[in-house]
């Protein structure tokens, strides 16, 4: 484990700077019962844009199909890269060989779009009521495609997951394609490279890719890679960084492969961004000076573009409701740089081993809780009234006719929010709602 880096002095900071830090301890209110989330088929609508020659193909109901449409709001005259086999009662009834139909829907689709160079099949709720395997699917089709398209398959159900969870079984699937870098004869420490895992728009990976370079770490790889003909290789002289803090099943795939995970906090806003780095600089053995020669001016851009947003924002009380994963290092930005205070912070799900770096940064005081009880969690958010709490689709609305400001937490999967360049934006996205309620009340 790397030490803290320290932010340069006049670096903003949260109202509890002098508080106790650190949660890694502290106990979890665990609720489990009603739960108001997206499923994972939603990512789809993120790593369909990435991937830019995949295509996934939905094996579910017409539900499935009106959610991924509605999400990705597709025009019908467009040439999409997912689309949804419907199950028809048949069936579900099981009174139809589901195989036979799905191979004859893969022939037509890969004999029409030649563009398609892998394909995944993804599992819904429907699907795996039937119990239809998709694993024994994606082999079989592969063989018969063999050259052309490589067919892998992963769950999006909403069964006991969440939205970002779509995202995690997906790269998951990528890990075991990935070429073995051991097979190659070199020296381990002539194999080294870096592995970013976690798609991000390509503008960010663009920015990252310029600073690992003015750093001298390299070289660099992305999972997903824009295209499935580009996949990294790895091996034992993989370390990867984990761009988004909801990859739990991806890096323990990526571990069993030999890679090694390096430990830092998610790259959102400027100390988060500058840790993560610093978790690969140190690997590569590059200097502290070095380190930050490299970032000061990115970081002196960001403070300043930071500054517009933090009067809106300090001192405001927000709760995040479990929904995207993404709710501890963005509570930790929010009140280390922004002054925000924080009242409630939900998760889905706490792995507090990955987030071990993160929950160091949260102050002891705050309320961290696990999965939801949907009643419950509402009593304590009409009993608390912050000023802002971060949701779901479904609960926004309502509280927001209770008086309540929300900002929706799928727009922070949708927006590129991480980096130095993007963490004035992040900021913004919160202050937003608040801004629109002071011009409402004037
Ligand atoms: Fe609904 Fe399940 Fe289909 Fe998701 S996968 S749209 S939760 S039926």
């Amino acid at each position: 484990m790397s030490a803290p880096v320290r932010l340069p002095a006049e670096a903003p900071s949260g109202p509890g700077e002098s508080a106790e830090r650190g949660c890694r301890e502290l106990p979890l209110l665990r609720e489990r019962g009603q739960r108001e989330v997206f499923c994972g088929l939603t990512g789809i609508v993120w790593l369909h844009r990435k991937i830019q020659d995949a295509f996934f193909l939905v094996v579910g109901s017409r539900t499935c199909a009106h959610l991924i449409q509605s999400a990705a709001g597709v025009m019908i005259f467009s040439e999409p890269r997912f689309a949804t086999a419907i199950l028809q009662e048949r069936d579900l009834a099981g009174m139809a060989d589901c195989n036979e139909e799905l191979d004859r829907i893969v022939h037509r689709l890969l004999e029409r779009r030649p563009d398609i160079k892998m394909l995944f099949l993804v599992g819904s709720c429907p699907s795996e009521v039937i119990k239809l395997d998709l694993g024994k699917a994606a082999e079989r089709l592969s063989l018969a495609h063999r050259g052309r398209v490589r067919v892998l398959d992963y769950s999006g159900s909403g069964i006991e997951t969440t939205f970002t969870q779509g995202e995690d079984r997906c790269l998951r699937a990528l890990v075991d394609e990935l070429p073995d870098q051991d097979e190659l004869p070199d020296q381990e420490e002539e194999r080294r490279s870096l592995l970013v895992v976690g798609a991000l728009p390509d503008i960010v990976e663009d920015q990252f890719v310029r600073l690992f370079d003015q750093l001298g770490v390299g070289p660099v790889h992305f999972l997903p890679p824009r295209r499935s003909t580009e996949l990294p290789p790895i091996g034992s002289g993989t370390r990867f960084l984990l761009a988004q803090p909801f990859l739990g099943e991806t890096a323990r795939a990526l571990e069993a492969r030999g890679a090694r995970h390096l430990e830092a906090p998610h790259p959102f806003g400027i100390e988060g961004t500058l840790e993560w780095l610093a978790a690969a600089a140190q690997d590569w053995g590059v200097s502290r000076e070095r380190l930050e020669a490299v970032t000061a001016q990115p970081i002196r851009r960001a403070r300043q573009s930071l500054e517009r947003h933090r009067p809106r924002l300090a001192a405001r009380r927000i709760s995040f409701l479990p929904d995207s994963q993404l709710e501890i290092p963005l509570a930790r930005f929010l009140e280390r740089e922004c002054g925000m205070e924080l009242v409630e912070v939900g998760v889905p799900y706490l792995d507090r081993q990955r987030m071990a770096r993160e929950l160091d940064l949260l102050p002891a005081s705050v309320r961290l809780s696990e999965g939801q009880h949907v009643d419950r969690q509402l009593d304590r958010l009409r009993a608390d009234r912050p000023d802002l709490t971060v949701c779901g689709l479904g609960l926004a609305n309502p509280l927001e006719a209770e008086g309540l400001r929300t900002k929706w937490s799928i727009e922070l999967v949708f927006s590129p929010i991480h980096g130095f360049e993007q963490a004035a934006d992040l900021a913004e996205l919160f202050a937003r709602p608040l801004e629109r309620r002071e011009r409402l009340e004037v």
